[in-house]
């Protein structure tokens, strides 16, 4: 139940960058490697909690693929959605766009049909148990290549009903969007939405590709557009949303603190902005967290939150009559 006066971290407000592994608390990591008989690498949930300290992507990666290893079976699937859901909830998210990365489950063993089963168990009700509404975006490994992403297409593709789009994330640098131009275009025939993560790590480069060779409808992180001026006109003139996560961006040393974040440049060139938690067990917290440290950090006052939750509704793969019911309860929560 939400709280009469919502504070800026209970706001109502979608969330369009987050990636359902990034979710996995240690206390459920660890759950679900006694239930699966897997040996962790670690004393406890405590030690586990405590090497969440990263240098770069990179080594968040490392942990991250190792942590996943724990989900095997459809509930465990479901138990992580559920866990990821209950906690946004609390912070004010009415709709999510979740991210997954089938590759990550496919390369170790586990099909996609036990994936999206597994979170189609808990999403189909989370409107109801949650009051948050849900879609799945399947996102490739860009670092795993474009081939590889040419044959993952093919298997979601017999599964296309069940997702809303597809996306690029995973280690940047050298792998730039242009690479996946064909996976995207057959994604784009067959239907479904495009989001493509960009200058995070990598170049404003990144975010003119993913932009005119994908063909994207949002950018996630697009951080690095700051360095480009022309490149932040077009974003801006375009209304192009991009899914920043400012947390994320401290604790993987994309920015070396958040008071230094570019996230109010980007809002004053008029750039449609919204935030996002991307790996909430990992980066410090949930997306009203993030509200919150930016509020505390960068300055932003409630009417600045409130416009950015909105932008968060703008910028949802929603129908018109969806979108206008988010945007009256952003307006009056
Ligand atoms: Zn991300």
């Amino acid at each position: 139940m939400a709280p009469e006066t919502p504070t800026p971290s209970t706001l109502p407000k979608a969330e369009l960058h987050v990636h359902i592994e990034g979710a996995l608390e240690p206390e459920l990591t660890f759950d679900r490697a006694r239930r699966n008989g897997i040996a962790l690498p670690y004393a406890g949930v405590e030690d586990l909690r405590g090497r969440y300290d990263f240098s770069d992507l990179q080594s968040f990666l490392d942990l991250y693929y190792t942590g996943m290893n724990v989900l095997r079976q459809a509930e465990d699937f479901t138990a992580l959605a559920d866990d990821y859901l209950a906690r946004a909830a609390r912070q004010g998210v009415r709709h999510a766009e979740i991210f997954f990365d089938p590759q990550a489950h496919t390369t170790r063993g586990v099909s996609l049909g036990t994936v999206l089963d597994g979170l189609e168990a808990s999403l189909s009700s989370s409107r109801e148990r949650f009051g948050v509404s849900t879609g799945l975006i399947a996102c490739f490994l860009r670092d795993r290549g474009p081939e590889e992403a040419e044959r993952m297409l093919d298997e979601l593709l017999e599964h296309s009903h069940r997702i809303i789009g597809v996306g690029l994330d995973s280690a940047e640098l050298g792998h730039p969007p242009a690479d996946f131009a064909n996976v995207f275009a057959r994604a784009r025939e067959a239907g479904l939405h495009l989001v493509a993560h960009a200058g995070e790590e990598g170049p404003a480069e990144y975010v003119w590709q993913a932009l005119d060779v994908l063909g994207v409808e949002r950018v996630d992180h697009g951080i690095r557009a700051i360095d480009d001026e022309e490149l932040v006109k077009r974003l801006a003139r375009d209304r192009m949303p991009l899914t920043v996560c400012p947390l994320s961006n401290v604790r993987l040393r994309c920015v070396d603190t958040l008071s230094q974040h570019c996230l109010p440049r980007l809002v004053d060139a008029g750039v449609r902005t919204t935030i996002n938690s991307d790996d909430p067990s990992y980066f410090g917290g949930h997306v009203g967290d993030n509200f919150e440290a930016i509020e505390h950090e960068l300055g932003f006052g409630v009417p600045e939150l409130r416009e950015l939750a909105l932008n968060s509704v703008e910028a949802a793969f929603l129908s018109e009559s969806e979108r206008d019911r988010l945007r009256g309860e952003v307006h009056s929560g």
